[in-house]
């Protein structure tokens, strides 16, 4: 984890990828760029190579086109097992490729990508090895799973579990973080009431806010009481539009008011520099 250039995971992860934008904070995705990137070396090594896939990058075939996404999303069987190969616990970006809480994914689709962060929180890997952090305990992988969707996050996630209660099992959820992501009041309003109803069915729950690209004023108080982290962020790349300091400064004293963790990861727009008033700002509750 760079956590100096504002990078607050280890890893990337992408089993479930696709989407289409939904509101003002996805005009510039970056996952969209990224996306038609791929598929652009993926349709070389076709080209060149008359191979489908060197690299994982073919599973974006049909996700872009030209206009950017088509809405197409969908899960790359291969990837579902590899955080297995990952002997070390890492913090990991969940389905960020895309939103896999999107309505065109397959419900059952997201179940088995729910099952498989699920599994690596049980003490024991499936070849009975133990998860060792540095400090001789158990310790799983981390996942950071976040959605501009929380209305399907809440209705699946909470499918899922009432599937393990059925079975009189219990899903060991406690290191995936469950994530929605806003951009302004009138998003915060929309999606964060779904992030507390979810956590009402489990209210131990851990789940995050981000607010990048933060393009207004926000208001959480309501909001952040049970919340176990906030990371806040500008907009990055061509045609960026700008963060306003003092909206920053006035998310950044909620979160010291109500002791919610607080990460700043950039002013966006190309700038280097990520302190506010020479400090940083990198509490983060999953290190
Ligand atoms: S929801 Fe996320 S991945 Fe999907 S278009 Fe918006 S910013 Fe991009």
């Amino acid at each position: 984890m760079d956590i100096e250039k504002g990078k607050y995971w280890d890893v990337a992860w992408n089993p479930m990828v696709g989407c289409s934008k939904v509101s003002a904070g996805c005009r510039n995705c970056w996952a969209e760029k990224m996306a038609r990137r791929m598929q652009g070396i993926a349709q070389r090594n076709l080209d060149q190579f008359m191979h489908r896939d060197f690299d994982g990058t073919a599973k974006y075939f049909g996700t872009v086109n030209e206009k950017g996404w088509t809405g197409y999303v969908r899960l790359e069987e291969d990837e579902i097992d590899k955080p297995l190969k990952w002997r070390k616990p890492r913090i990991v970006a969940t389905c960020w490729m895309g939103d896999m809480f999107h309505y065109n994914g397959d419900a059952l689709d997201v179940y088995r990508v729910l099952d498989s962060m699920e599994r690596f929180g049980r003490p024991f890997d499936d070849w009975g090895n133990r998860w060792l952090g540095s400090d001789g305990f158990v310790k799983p992988h981390t996942f950071l799973v976040l959605t501009k969707r929380p209305e399907r996050m809440r209705e699946i996630v909470g499918a899922w579990l009432a599937g393990y209660a059925h079975e009189n099992k219990r899903a060991e959820i406690d290191h995936i973080w469950f994530g929605v992501s806003v951009e302004d009041q009138k998003s915060a309003d929309e999606r964060l009431p779904h992030l507390q109803a979810l956590k009402g069915v489990r209210p131990n729950m851990n789940t995050w806010v981000s607010v990048e690209p933060m393009l207004g004023s926000v208001v959480l108080y309501e909001y952040l009481d049970g919340i176990g982290q906030v990371v806040c962020g500008g907009e990055t790349g061509p045609g960026s539009r700008p963060l306003v300091p003092v909206r920053e400064f006035g998310l950044r004293m909620q979160c010291l008011g109500m002791r919610v963790p607080y990460f700043f990861k950039s002013w966006g727009g190309g700038k280097k520099d990520r302190r506010v008033d020479g400090v940083t700002w990198d509490d983060l509750a999953w290190v």
